[in-house]
């Protein structure tokens, strides 16, 4: 692990679960910094944009002047990571948005359903298969979660999961140096998405 240790991984740390993503990549040491400023940007190897409300992060990056930052560092093809609301930020087109639309960061040419799994209430958490990942499925963690409905030509999907109306939906995908997940692997003790980040990093 020691060279991944030389890179600097920033989270968006506006909202939302941040710190779980900073403590993960610290117990893999690695160097991990909380994003708040754009001039934080330059000095990153890689950015995670975390799980939350997504037109919270949106609003509170479009307040403090990171919105035009974060989609020229996502659009410069620089290694980003989205989970959850993260995934949607990433999104080029979003549906189920509330009313008068979201600040989206774009770069991942897919459809992401906002509120496709509901309500909180409709959190759950599923053994996920994980082709890149063999035999052991990904203990996937899903809060309030979006679903990709339609991904592009050259997207990669990672993961699908059958929802309980029957419709299989796309929640993993790798674009380039773009990663993202309807899920919080940040909430579990498995690394794996983690590492595969880092791997896109190095
Ligand atoms: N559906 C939420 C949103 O629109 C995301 C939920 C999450 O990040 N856990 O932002």
């Amino acid at each position: 692990m020691t060279e991944k240790s030389e890179s600097t991984i920033g989270v968006l740390a506006l909202q939302g679960a941040f710190l779980e993503h900073v403590k993960m990549l610290r117990r893999l040491g690695v160097q991990a910094v909380e994003v708040r400023k754009a001039e934080q940007l330059a000095a990153l190897d890689g950015l995670i944009i975390p799980g939350g409300e997504s037109t919270s992060m949106g609003l509170i990056a479009e307040r403090w002047g990171l919105v035009e930052p974060l989609r020229q560092w996502v659009h410069s093809g620089r290694p980003t990571w989205g989970t959850c609301a993260g995934m949607i930020l990433l999104a080029e087109r979003a549906t189920g948005q509330k009313r008068g639309g979201q600040t989206l960061l774009g770069g991942l040419d897919v459809t992401v359903n906002r509120n496709y799994f509901g309500r909180q209430v409709d959190s759950f958490e599923t053994d996920l298969p994980v082709s890149l990942f063999g035999d052991v499925p990904f203990p996937a963690i899903f809060i309030r979660a979006p679903a990709i409905a339609e991904a592009g030509p050259t997207v990669e999907v990672l993961a699908q999961v059958t929802a309980s109306n029957g419709e299989t939906v796309i929640v993993a995908v790798r674009q380039g140096a773009l990663l993202a997940t309807a899920f919080h692997p940040e909430l579990t003790q498995d690394t794996r998405w983690h590492e595969l980040f880092l791997e896109m990093v190095t």
